[in-house]
């Protein structure tokens, strides 16, 4: 028996033969198991779904209460499904979020969805677990890719507010992890004033507080109206998209700043028209992939989700077994 027999790519996703289910399918299927609720990776239209309290928390509060046609809670506690023993572990991406790990026959692998290792004070920090096969995304799998201190980038936000106090400072941010972890950010940065959200965030930032991740006095970003001048020097966050529309031009001045890991690459910010890029990301730089690779010590690594091959290479160059495994569906940019 080989790992392939427990997990291989279909075209639905990542399948288990044995356990008759899929992990984060993109297409819809009788069982799946997912790792967390960002939209690439959760879908709705599954018959039964199996994910951590909060993932599921989530995709109800994205897809409506029947999202799929039965639920089950993952825990850290192994469940058997069909004869695989499964098991959820914090993979510190955004809330809720997990690693998953099967186990049948003594042989396992660890599927470890999105993830990063830095701290992040609105997600549940990532677990080590072992398994014979660990599987890394490599979203971020170049050398060049090396994320700076997240406060450091903060503090380039708060210096802008001081430079420009007339102008309204606009941070880009995906809703789901993104915008509460930044919002965490800026209140660990010392900045206690109201933060500015626009109508599609409200939602998963009330379900943070509820889960007890503080965030501070928040307000509706509302049309300004005849008071412009009420969010000059203010923070107003928003889904990026927003910034296309004439939305951001409703306010004074407004400064385009985006939090995202592809923002140490310039020119994708100067594509986006972004003024003050933030580079702030849920996913592991190169140095977190390979010391978690190391940390790890698995016996075979299957890269996926991104910059497969560089991963790969170095696994081969450090003499580890590794490929790359050719995922389809899963974005890249779309929910960074
Ligand atoms: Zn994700």
């Amino acid at each position: 028996m080989t790992p392939d027999d427990l997990l291989h790519p279909r075209p639905e996703g990542l399948y288990c033969p044995p356990g008759d289910f899929y992990i984060d399918p993109v297409r819809p299927v009788a069982r799946a198991l997912i790792t967390h609720g960002h939209a690439d990776h959760a879908r709705s239209g599954h018959g039964a779904v199996m994910a951590t309290r909060r993932t599921l928390d989530i995709m109800a509060l994205r897809y409506g209460a029947g999202f799929a046609d039965a639920t089950q809670q993952g825990s850290r506690a192994p469940v058997d499904v069909n004869g695989v023993s499964v098991s959820f572990h914090a993979a510190g991406h955004v809330l809720g979020s997990a690693q998953i790990r099967v186990e049948w026959k003594g042989l396992s692998v660890v599927a470890a969805g999105d993830y990063k290792r830095g701290a992040d004070p609105a997600s549940e920090p990532f677990e080590p677990v072992r398994g014979d096969v660990f599987i890394t995304e490599a979203t971020f799998g170049l050398p060049v890719f090396r994320h700076p201190d997240p406060m450091q980038e903060m503090a380039r936000l708060l210096k802008s507010l001081h430079l420009f106090p007339e102008r309204a400072h606009m941070v880009g941010v995906y809703a789901l992890g993104k915008a509460q972890r930044v919002i965490r950010l800026i209140r660990a940065a010392g900045y206690t004033d109201t933060l500015y959200i626009h109508g599609a965030l409200k939602t998963l930032c009330d379900y943070y507080q509820a889960e007890g991740v503080a965030l501070g006095p928040l307000e509706p970003a509302t049309d300004a109206g005849g008071d412009k001048a009420r969010f000059a020097g203010r923070i107003v966050l928003a889904p990026p998209s927003a910034f296309a529309a004439k939305w951001a031009q409703r306010f004074p001045e407004p400064l385009i700043a985006f939090a995202s890991g592809w923002m140490q690459v310039r020119v994708r910010a100067r594509q986006r028209g972004v003024e003050l890029p933030l580079v702030i990301s849920d996913h592991c730089d190169w140095p977190e992939l390979t010391r978690t690779i190391e940390e790890l010590d698995p016996q075979e690594v299957w890269v996926t989700h991104g910059r497969e091959e560089a991963l790969v290479r170095w696994c081969a160059l450090n003499r580890r077994r590794a490929r790359p495994l050719h995922l389809v569906g899963y974005e890249d940019e779309a929910v960074e």
